[in-house]
């Protein structure tokens, strides 16, 4: 098939190298012309694994091309993807400038029938406003249909989520786009569960709600079990196990960040709010996800007493392990908020120190993660990167003023820690 995607960013990038993989012709287009001119060149603008190879093999079997002339992409396709940003405006709500702003872009440029497919997350009704706005910009007698298709892919693991997903979502209203959909994602074998369009964009919302709210849901556990000495890591796996709870998305830690939950959020509270149903749950999870920062700043001081002029080691920057994207990272606001109390930083992340040299200042970025411990007063680990997993913690002891180890993440034993002469500190564990 010929497929277009319009936004060439973590979504849209895998997309279409994923669709060019499964033999399709593909398009990749933005409106970010520094970005398209370092694709056609072979660099991409970020780090996820298998990207590279995934892109350099389809545009050599000639199935991958890049363009910032959406009109060509649009011209060339019969399929197309809207894989822009949708980020949270002050209030909350979604900022669907970009989406607005594809759509008409498409509606003037469409020679004949076209699928335009949501991609993006988006908040329930936009696909009628996409509807609207290419009506009334198309030419006179030129079909098309709208879709939804919202994407559940994971950064990081973001190329075998798309080729393997645990389930397809297809929003539609005509035979034919169900048709063109199904038959795209036919090679995947994966269970496609087709709906209106309404229905899809919810799914997106739902899905993610339902995840931050496990988080939280743990999180907050985590602070009982600070408070009577229970563990959480413990809890989580007795809860786990119960089929009907799962184990997954049960990890104590830091708070939930990212370029997703935060945003789907807080675009799922604000329409909610819109549509008359005060969702006070999900209010309660952001609120619990905020609390959780805090927490953790609490138990630094807790163990530093005096942050001002203390200098603290910051073990990962993005926001999850095996990307470089520091949207919405908990790090960021930790550190800042160290900053803001005197503490000195020095930080290492295997990926996303580039990125965060653009948002951060007063900051010593170090080259490995011993450069980061070397004469700090402790060690703050944020991202459970492997890396830090595989590490010489005896050596990191010897470069270490105060041997004082804090996880965000609980990524470590605490006896091991402790039987290598570390003062451990976890989050809700005993
Ligand atoms: P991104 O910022 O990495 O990429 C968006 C791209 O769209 C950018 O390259 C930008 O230049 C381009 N763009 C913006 N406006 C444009 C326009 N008018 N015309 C052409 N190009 C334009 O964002 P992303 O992380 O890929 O997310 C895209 C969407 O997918 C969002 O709605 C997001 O919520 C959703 N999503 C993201 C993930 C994820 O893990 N990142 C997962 C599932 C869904």
């Amino acid at each position: 098939m010929k497929i277009s995607i319009i936004g060439s960013g973590y979504v849209g990038l895998v997309t279409g190298a994923c669709f060019a993989e499964l033999g399709n012709t593909v398009i990749c287009a933005d409106n970010d012309a520094k970005k398209i001119t370092n694709l056609k060149k072979g660099i991409s603008p970020i780090f996820e694994p298998g990207l590279d190879e995934l892109i350099t093999h389809n545009v050599k079997a000639k199935r991958l091309t890049f363009t910032s002339k959406i009109k060509d992409a649009v011209k060339n396709s019969e399929i197309i993807f809207i894989a822009v940003g949708t980020p949270s405006q002050e209030t909350g709500e979604a900022d669907l400038t970009g989406i607005e702003n594809v759509a008409r872009n498409i509606a003037i440029n469409m020679p004949g029938y076209r699928l335009i497919v949501e991609k993006s997350t988006v908040p329930v009704e936009t696909g009628e406003w996409v509807k609207h706005t290419i009506s009334t910009y198309v030419r006179p007698k030129i079909k098309f249909d709208v879709a939804s298709n919202p994407e559940f892919l994971r950064e990081g693991s973001a190329i075998s989520d798309f080729l393997r997903p645990d389930r397809i979502v297809i929003g539609v209203e005509s035979k034919q786009a169900r048709d063109l959909l199904v038959a795209l994602y036919k090679p995947l074998n994966a269970p496609i569960v087709v709906t209106n369009i309404k229905s899809a964009e919810l799914i997106k919302h739902a899905s993610n709600a339902f995840l931050a709210t496990k988080i939280s849901f743990i999180n907050a556990i985590s602070q009982i079990c600070d408070k009577v000495g229970a563990d959480v890591m413990e809890v989580a796996q007795g809860m786990g196990l119960d089929k009907r709870v799962g184990r997954s998305f049960l990890d104590a830690g830091i708070g939930y960040g990212g370029s997703c939950f935060p945003k789907d959020l807080d675009a799922f509270i604000h329409i909610s709010d819109k549509i008359g149903y005060d969702f006070c749950l999900l209010k309660e999870v952001r609120n619990i996800n905020e609390g959780q920062k805090k927490f953790i700043l609490k138990k630094i001081k807790e163990v530093l007493w005096i942050i001002k002029d203390k200098t603290i080691g910051v073990w990962g920057l993005s926001f999850k392990p095996n990307t470089d994207d520091i949207r919405n990272a908990p790090a960021i606001d930790l550190i800042k908020a160290l900053q803001s109390e005197g503490a000195k930083i020095k930080v290492y992340d295997p990926q996303a120190m580039e990125k965060a040299k653009k948002v951060l200042s007063g900051v010593t970025f170090c080259k490995d993660p011993y450069e980061a411990s070397k004469g700090s007063d402790c060690l703050l680990l944020v991202t459970e990167w492997d890396e830090f997993k595989e590490i010489d913690l005896l050596k990191v002891k010897k470069l270490l003023k105060r041997p004082l180890l804090i996880d965000g993440r609980n990524m470590y034993e605490p006896e091991k820690l402790e039987k290598a002469g570390f003062t451990y500190v976890g989050i809700g564990r005993k």
